[in-house]
């Protein structure tokens, strides 16, 4: 059966009056921006749910716009339907049609009816469908339990038909939110903070810290294989790349040890900082996950995070790394963030780094770097790319 549309479900709370039409509007814009344009006509609201209309040239693709449509935050599930007339006549027709392809012993009829004006009731159009079924084809119904379950939803001028719900990703549309920085390491954690931001419907600009030319480029090139992977949530993805080591080697030279990873960590969060206002961010995500190394103790939290007024999201503060692996896998970045590099921040790792900073002692050793032109430095030779 050749299957003319698809109607794509979110899930409804929350959305009232000017926020459920925002919210509309920026899932179709996703949607549009995630299919190949040659796969569809349209992209349309209709009352509650949205409606894609598949060309010519997607009707043989199916699977492909599955896989795609189940990456559109915002999306509860969606269906590959077919429409009919308005008329129960026809609604028996076509219902007929459907369930002859199909395999199953026991069926039942679901029907939604957003258009109450409609001459027959739910249950109505699931009682005379449901007749129709046993008369022609033999099976049974099976209200509990079926083999297969016949949807059908009358909305505007439409009568829709599918026997399939497929399971979307759930959360907001992507950009509903806003926009923020994920600090993004190639380790296995902000991968994972960055889908969950994503989820919640905020944009991700990213911001990966490099030491190369001192290292080699293995970090910067799973960053990018990384940013590929979480850019079918978000197309259009953009990552901005930043020297690190001039900083590194300043605060190597001229401050104590145990110091060195909240001092870089400070300086990472000044150079986000004039990120965000570059491109409008409102917040900054990161990887953290309370004292999963010797910087994420809630000390060294607040001692870093002094130097930005902007909020710091830390989607995974409360998971344990194997929750966060587990996500990972899902997301499918884990086998990149395992593969080797050479970490900025592990270079000249001190042997004992504090756990619990302390502001003044932290202030006190930056007066021996200048900071306004370290930033400036390393602003000034950042890169950007279009993944
Ligand atoms: P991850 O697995 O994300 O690397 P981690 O457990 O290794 O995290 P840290 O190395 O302490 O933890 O880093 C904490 C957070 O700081 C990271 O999650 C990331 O958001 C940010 N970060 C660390 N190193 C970098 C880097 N080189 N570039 C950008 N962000 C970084
Ligand atoms: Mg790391």
């Amino acid at each position: 059966m050749l299957m003319e549309y698809i109607i794509c479900h979110y899930a409804e709370i929350g959305l009232k009056g000017k926020n459920r039409r925002f919210f509309e509007e920026k899932l179709v814009e996703n949607i549009k921006k995630a299919l190949r344009p040659e796969f569809f006509e349209f992209v349309k609201r209709i009352s509650g749910r949205l409606l894609v209309k598949i060309s010519e040239k997607g009707s043989g693709e199916g699977k492909k716009i599955a896989g795609v449509l189940k990456n559109v935050f915002g999306i509860a599930y969606f269906a590959f339907a077919v429409d009919c007339p308005q008329k129960i006549g026809e609604i028996k027709k076509k219902a007929l049609e459907v369930l002859k392809t199909q395999k199953f012993k026991t069926f039942k009829i679901a029907t939604q009816r957003s258009k109450k004006e409609f001459l027959l009731t739910s249950t109505e159009i699931n009682e005379q469908v449901g007749a129709e079924i046993l008369k022609k084809l033999k099976k049974k119904v099976d209200l509990e339990n079926p083999d297969i379950t016949l949807f059908i939803e009358i909305v505007e001028k439409f009568a829709f038909l599918y026997t399939e719900r497929i399971k979307g990703q759930g959360g907001l549309p992507v950009n509903v939110s806003g926009k923020a920085v994920t600090l993004l390491s190639g380790g296995i954690d902000s991968p994972v903070a960055a889908f969950l931001m994503l989820k919640r419907g905020v944009a991700i600009i990213f911001l990966h810290f490099h030491a190369y030319p001192y290292t080699n480029k293995a970090s910067i090139e799973k960053v990018q294989k990384i940013v590929k992977v979480l850019d079918k949530f978000q197309q259009g993805s953009k990552l901005y790349l930043a020297p690190f080591a001039g900083i590194q080697k300043e605060i190597l030279l001229k401050t104590p040890a145990k110091l060195r990873v909240i001092l870089y960590r400070r300086m990472m969060f000044r150079i986000a900082q004039e990120v965000a206002k570059k491109e409008k961010c409102l917040a900054v995500v990161t990887g953290e996950s309370i004292g999963q190394v010797a910087s994420q103790t809630l000390e060294n939290i607040k001692v870093i995070e002094q130097v930005t007024d902007l909020p710091i999201l830390r989607p995974l503060l409360g998971q344990d790394k194997q929750e966060i692996i587990k996500m990972a896998r899902q997301i499918n970045t884990f086998e990149i963030s395992i593969l080797p590099d050479q970490d900025c921040c592990v270079r000249f790792l001190p042997k004992h780094p504090t756990t619990k900073a302390n502001l003044k002692e932290v202030e006190r050793a930056e007066k021996n770097i200048d900071i306004k032109k370290l930033i400036q430095m390393c602003y000034n030779k950042i890169t950007k790319q279009l993944c």
